[in-house]
């Protein structure tokens, strides 16, 4: 064992999103840097365990739904089979490449990646421990530190098992075998993700949620379109449920169901995908030797520029709280260095969008509907159904829906929500709209190509003049 000790002007705990942005852009503007995580390359929640592998997932159970479904226009795949096994290796294939790919622009940049878990000693000190017996204990100086530790699923106590049919999020990932049948706790958008994902690699799945709706939060009209297209891929939605007990079982789990009616059932299941959220890795060994501060959600707290209470150290991601995303670590990760660059920048986004990655999906930026009306404040809703859409129908996918929230008096986007097929891809536009402060004028003039569902954009900002030509809507002043 040894033990030794350098300095570097920049650590950098955790090689997620945040942790990797920050630590390749320090050293892009001259730093010197240390970037820490426990994998053996950076990547992180959303290369190893989360966006990444679940999109892989997500676009073969599209490729199947798809091929099932051109059946009804005149395709038929006869030999549909599902390899779980070659399924398993593509997708984690996809996560080494990308995460190779990681670790060769940490070299190119000179940015030293040490695989181990940090420690703080102080406020200028970290000391790595690794299972490298060679380098079991380093010691590393530094002038700023950033902690971007990411967060890790819950798992409440009445569901912590330590039985292998209970699953997390990360475990549903590693997709070691379709279920018969697979309960979801948690209607949100990774227990949906995965559970549409199980459902169409041929699971019986049941998903209850607590809430009235699926997706809590999310805007009514998107959750609607989404929650039909659900109904029919899964066994049973259960909302306003709970699941109270799991009582292990040699053939199965028993979950107690518990509606908020009063009604009580017990069922079983082969296994069951607990989502219920995610908490944040704030309690890094060492942190109390330092000023840095959490809130009552266990977040680091920190100012616009991402600096905790503790001058040297900063922190970004899902550590320091909602919306637990990663492009808004992305984003956090860029505020932090240009500060650290003598620069003043803060994170003061209009929005964070959000991208549900379901079948079809659902994307929202700015204002939503619910929120404007919540606030009291003032809004006109224009919607551009999809089944007016040409593109929309040549994908035989007509159920989806765009929808700007506008002020009515500076006629400025305040929010966009899209439900359909692509609306990830969509919403990017939107952003821009929202974060410009563009009118709904300027989007309405704006020529899109067509046919394609991006035209939805702007012929919803047609719906509000009443100028669609494919919706027809009696003009606001009439
Ligand atoms: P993380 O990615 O959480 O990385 C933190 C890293 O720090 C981890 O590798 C951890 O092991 C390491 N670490 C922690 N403590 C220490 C320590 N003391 N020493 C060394 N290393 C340490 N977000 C999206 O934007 N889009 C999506 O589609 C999406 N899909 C998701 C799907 C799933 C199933 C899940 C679980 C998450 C998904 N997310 C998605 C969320 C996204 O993964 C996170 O928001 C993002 O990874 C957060 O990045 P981060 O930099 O904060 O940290």
């Amino acid at each position: 064992m040894s033990d030794t000790k350098r300095t570097v002007d920049l650590v950098v705990v955790g090689g997620g999103p945040g942790g990797y942005t920050a630590a390749f852009l320090a050293a892009d503007r001259g730093m010197s840097v240390a970037l820490i995580d426990d994998a053996p390359r950076p990547g992180g929640v959303c290369l190893y365990r989360g966006c990444m592998p679940s999109k892989a997932l997500l676009h073969a159970a599209k490729v199947l739904t798809d091929a099932r479904e051109a059946s009804g226009w005149g395709l038929s795949f006869n030999d549909l089979s599902i390899d779980v096994d070659r399924l398993r290796d593509w997708k984690n294939e996809v996560v080494r490449k990308l995460t190779a790919g990681l670790f060769h622009l940490s070299e190119q940049r000179k940015v030293s990646f040490l695989q181990g878990h940090a420690e703080f000693l102080d406020a200028q000190t970290v000391r790595v421990t690794s299972g490298d017996v060679s380098r079991d204990k380093e010691t590393i100086g530094f002038t700023n530190a950033i902690v971007a530790t990411g967060s890790r699923p819950a798992m409440p106590e009445a569901f912590g098992l330590d039985d292998p049919r209970v699953l997390d999020s990360t475990d549903a990932l590693e997709l070691e075998k379709i279920p018969t049948s697979l309960l979801v706790v948690g209607g949100g958008y990774i227990g949906l993700e995965l559970g549409t994902v199980y459902a169409a690699l041929g699971a019986k799945v049941t998903v209850v949620e607590l809430s009235k709706s699926l997706l809590p939060g999310a805007d009514a009209d998107l959750v609607r379109v989404l929650a039909r297209r659900i109904d029919q891929m899964v066994d049973r939605v259960c909302l306003e449920t709970a699941a109270t007990e799991l009582v292990p079982q040699s053939a199965g789990l028993d979950a107690v169901l518990e509606g908020s009616d009063g009604d009580v059932r017990t069922q079983r299941f082969d296994q069951v995908l607990v989502a219920v959220g995610r908490v944040p890795n704030s309690f890094v060994p060492g942190l109390e030797h330092t000023l840095v501060a959490r809130d009552s959600r266990d977040f680091i707290v920190v100012d616009p520029h991402c600096r905790t209470a503790e001058p040297s150290i900063f922190a970004i991601g899902d550590v320091v709280g909602e919306p637990m995303l990663a492009h808004k670590a992305f984003a956090e990760a860029r505020v932090v260095v240009d500060v650290l660059c003598g620069g003043s920048l803060t994170f003061d986004s209009r929005t964070v969008p959000a991208v549900v990655f379901t079948d079809p999906e659902v994307a929202w930026c700015g204002l939503g509907e619910d929120e404007a009306v919540a606030q009291g404040r003032k809004i006109v809703v224009a919607k551009f159904p999809w089944g007016a859409s040409g593109r929309a129908l040549t994908l035989n996918r007509p159920e989806g829906l765009t929808k700007l929230v506008i002020d009515p008096e500076s006629e400025q986007i305040l929010g966009v929500g899209v439900v359909g097929v692509g609306a990830g891809e969509l919403i990017s536009e939107a952003v821009v709209a929202v974060e410009m402060g563009m009118t709904v004028t300027d989007l309405k003039n704006t020529i899109h190509p067509h046919p394609t569902l991006a035209e939805t954009v702007m012929e919803a900002a047609e719906v509000f003049f009443g100028e669609s030509s494919h919706v027809y809507r009696r003009k606001r002043s009439q």
